[in-house]
């Protein structure tokens, strides 16, 4: 569960406003890769509000929510926004909807993510859609990596960005071995540095005040990863377990697994480079492959 090195300490309000127009809701989801739990967000002004991503579906979440609805000035939910498909940001949108009503669910669609939400009649967002309400404007970015059906959100009004999973206020972004994407990840950071949002809302963590400053941080830490793992591989074939001891040898030992992931999506992104290959009785895998530089 939660993890000391991770969390360092990490608490946060149940419920918090962080600007005029955006108050946060915490998902109720502690947990070693989440943080002290999903942020979900009451976005605008008025009356009714966005709900950005519902959590995970906590029971004891929807209680916090209709405090940071009360704290938030606002009576109802206009509308619900998903930053991606991963269940701890779209896993409460049922009993969210259950609870205020039949509102619109906006998504980038994603059918192995979206089966099993079917009835909800979920409205699809591409990039560079809108969605409104009183005092806020969200402006969807398509940003791939960490999920493909991952869209990060411009408010316009203020010239901020809600992350998502892409850029965390703790911890760094995992990049799932199986529809993660580290070349796109990369290229995605690039696009919300383009943006020069003035602050960012992550879904894990803290307010980030210092958006540009942040992006430019995850940029040169994935950056580092890649040297080091090149340095790896370049004293001779290993898998990436073995690099994982070396480079993550002062993170504690549940976390390997994770990070045996994220080395093997810097494989395979330098693999699509004709950096590296992989060889043994496992290449079809690239968690348990053996690398070698080329
Ligand atoms: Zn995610």
């Amino acid at each position: 569960m939660s993890n000391p090195l991770v969390m360092q300490g990490m608490t946060l309000p149940d419920v918090d406003v962080w600007s005029d127009r955006v108050t946060v809701a915490l998902g109720q989801n502690p947990s070693a890769f989440a943080g002290p739990g999903t942020n979900t967000y009451l976005i605008g002004t008025g009356k009714e509000r966005l709900l950005l991503d519902p959590g995970e579906g906590r029971e004891t979440y929807l209680p916090i929510l209709e405090d940071g609805m009360r704290a938030a000035g606002c009576e109802k939910i206009s509308g619900v926004v998903l930053t991606h498909g991963h269940p701890d940001h779209i896993g409460g949108v049922r009993s969210v909807l259950d609870r205020l009503g039949r509102v619109p669910v906006w998504k980038f669609p994603y059918a192995p993510f979206d089966a099993g939400y079917d009835d909800l009649e979920m409205r699809p967002l591409a990039d560079g859609d809108k969605v409104e309400t009183e005092g806020a404007t969200l402006r969807g970015l398509h940003t791939p990596g960490h999920a493909p059906d991952h869209l990060c959100f411009i408010l316009e009004e203020e010239g901020s960005l809600f992350s998502g999973d892409n850029v965390l206020g703790v911890g760094t972004t995992i990049i799932p071995s199986t529809s993660g994407d580290l070349g796109a990840y990369m290229a995605s950071l690039g696009r919300l540095l383009d943006e020069e949002p003035t602050a960012i809302y992550p879904a894990h963590g803290p307010k980030i005040e210092d958006g540009p400053g942040k992006i430019r941080e995850y940029i040169a830490h994935r950056h580092e990863r890649e040297a080091q793992i090149l340095a790896e591989v370049q004293k001779g074939p290993r898998d990436p377990i073995t690099m994982v001891r070396v480079i993550y040898a002062a993170y504690p030992e549940n976390l390997h697994g994770p990070a045996c992931q994220s080395v093997s999506q810097h494989l395979m992104k330098l693999e699509k480079e004709g950096r590296v290959a992989r060889t043994g009785a496992h290449a079809d895998d690239p968690v348990r492959a053996t690398w070698s530089a080329t």
